[in-house]
């Protein structure tokens, strides 16, 4: 992994505000917030969760997708290729930490077996592409940022918000909060919703499975409820992580006494596997089953009644 130490990458003060590196914006979702939402995924997380769906949006820098099924063997990228970037063996090897530019090999490749994960993009570019979802927001819709943790880039993350409440868009942000909360709170004020990562209450087991502290998540989810912005905890349930009635819980038993009202279970899924492969890393939880939204039911009832929340599954 190239660039795993989140705190080089924090946005400073000297960055430009309006210029943020994403991976996607995703139109017409009805997940992931109220109504039709178009969903903008920055790049770049501190934490590196097994389970992730979207590993192409854990490191900071543009990185090169491989699909060899795609590959029709015109070398047209070994042409375009700086020295000890790509090799030929019957195919390409990719030296990954030698990749300086990704979208230069992927504009070579004329049948797209290599393309760009994360490209820079100004507010204006993201907010054309949200005005062109407007009409579809109606009362509840809007732009909900996401990722990767959007509050690794904090100007980018405040000056979109506060651009879009402007156009009086719905704002939303989906956050790990393992982040300082001097990253979260400014766009506080541009935000009508925060869906915050609760994974485990177990500070060890968080550790293992996710490689951050946390602490950070647990005081700023706090910090979050003081605030008064409405807020939903959301627990990616994964098997032989917190999957155990008792570890949900102690979940559920937390979101409930820090004053959370609503808590989502994320079945666990698979959709991130083939996305490690194409970035040339092994998935983690390769052996691990999906589970169906079904399976947790009976789980999310139980947990409504006991604890008082709303409990409802998936985004
Ligand atoms: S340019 Fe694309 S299709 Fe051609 S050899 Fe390279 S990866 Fe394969």
């Amino acid at each position: 992994m190239r660039d795993h130490d989140w705190k080089d990458h924090l946005q400073t003060d000297s960055d430009p505000i309006d210029l943020a590196m994403v991976f996607n914006i995703q139109r017409f979702s009805l997940h992931d917030g109220e109504g039709v939402r178009t969903l903008v995924f920055f790049k770049g997380c501190p934490l590196r969760c097994g389970w992730c769906a979207n590993p192409e949006g854990q490191n900071f820098e543009s990185e090169l997708f491989y699909d060899n099924r795609k590959c029709i063997g015109c070398r047209s990228c070994m042409a375009a290729a700086r020295k000890g970037e790509l090799e030929w063996d019957d195919g390409i090897r990719i030296r990954r930490d030698n990749v300086r530019h990704p979208e230069r090999l992927a504009r070579a490749c004329p049948s797209e077996a290599l393309t760009a994960a994360g490209e820079e993009k100004t507010i204006e570019t993201i907010l054309a592409v949200a005005e062109r979802d407007r009409v579809f927001y109606r009362d509840s819709g809007g732009i909900t940022l996401s990722g990767g943790e959007p509050f690794v880039q904090p100007r980018l993350a405040k000056g979109l918000a506060a651009e879009a409440k402007r156009r009086d868009m719905g704002t939303a942000v989906e956050t790990c909060l393992a982040i300082p909360w001097r990253n979260v709170e400014p766009s506080l004020p541009f935000l009508d919703k925060v869906y915050a990562d609760v994974k485990h209450v177990d500070a060890e087991k968080y550790a293992t499975a996710t490689g951050g502290d946390q602490t950070l998540p647990r005081n700023n989810i706090r910090r979050l409820v003081e605030s008064g912005i409405p807020t939903t905890a959301r627990t990616p349930v994964v098997p032989g992580f917190n999957a155990s009635p008792e570890e949900l819980d102690a979940i559920a038993g937390f979101v409930a006494g820090i004053g959370i009202g609503e808590l989502r279970l994320m079945p666990y899924h698979k959709y991130g596997e083939e996305k490690y492969r194409l970035l040339g890393r092994i998935p983690p939880l390769a052996g691990t089953p999906a589970s169906r939204p079904e399976d947790l039911t009976e789980t999310a009832e139980d947990l409504a009644k006991r604890f008082g929340l709303r409990v409802g599954i998936g985004g």
